[in-house]
């Protein structure tokens, strides 16, 4: 699951930190969650036809005020903002879980366990999660609620919204999949139209430490596989421009 991109990570920080304060600041934490459970407050008019919302099953893991801390800790450590919050999504960042089915998925990220970042470097919590997970048959789950910040990357969490696909070996065996390949692909052009979401910044875990959004003040990096270029190219053949 890094490069320091500092004078244009720097300005993305801020817009991070002023949405989140204020954010936090004009809703009571209870109607923020609900209301952001369904996406979008309505931040920015794109020139698509909006993409409809896919039916989602909203299932969240706890993500209580421990889990916020730390979460919040995460960031200051990594991206120099202590803030759990989360959004406007910049990217959309394409995994699969390694894991066989949905309950386990779901199972190992409300464990909040503590993990590391590449090779070497020392577990820290929380543990990973995921916005989204999509089942293998294209059932598609939301684990968080999108004005929250998952820990699923690298350098990334500030900015992007992670969807996890239950694969135990390759993201071709996904595209291959194809009701899971089209739930994954209704899903991402409904966040592309919410958050006005390009297709280059629909990208896959293994392109994340090339990102112009990556971002990490500890020098941490990705070194998982998952999604690389190739795959992904494939997968946004069925996504908005
Ligand atoms: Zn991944």
């Amino acid at each position: 699951m890094p490069d320091l991109k500092l004078t244009r990570a720097t300005s993305t920080l801020s817009a991070t930190v002023l949405f989140g304060a204020s954010l936090a600041a004009a809703v009571p934490s209870q109607a923020a969650e609900v209301a952001s459970i369904g996406g979008g407050v309505a931040f920015s008019s794109t020139q698509r036809t909006p993409a409809p919302r896919p039916a989602i099953i909203y299932d969240p893991i706890p993500y209580g005020a421990k889990r916020k801390a730390q979460m919040a800790a995460y960031s200051k450590r990594h991206y120099g903002v202590r803030s759990h919050a989360f959004g406007p999504p910049k990217q959309v960042l394409l995994h699969f879980t390694v894991t066989r089915n949905y309950p386990s998925t779901w199972r190992w990220m409300a464990a909040n366990s503590a993990s590391p970042g590449n090779v070497g470097t020392k577990k820290e919590k929380p543990g990973a999660c995921t916005h989204f997970v999509i089942g293998k048959n294209g059932t598609i789950y939301q684990l968080a609620p999108l004005n929250l910040m998952c820990r699923h990357v690298v350098g990334l969490n500030h900015q992007a919204v992670g969807i996890e696909f239950v694969e135990m070996k390759s993201s071709q065996n996904i595209l291959n999949r194809t009701r899971q390949r089209v739930a994954g692909q209704n899903l991402v052009r409904w966040l592309q139209s919410e958050y006005a979401i390009s297709k280059a910044n629909v990208i896959g875990h293994a392109m994340a430490n090339s990102s112009p959004y990556f971002f990490d003040r500890l020098g941490w990096y990705n070194d998982h596989a998952d999604w690389p270029t190739r795959h992904v190219k494939a997968f946004r053949q069925g996504i908005l421009e």
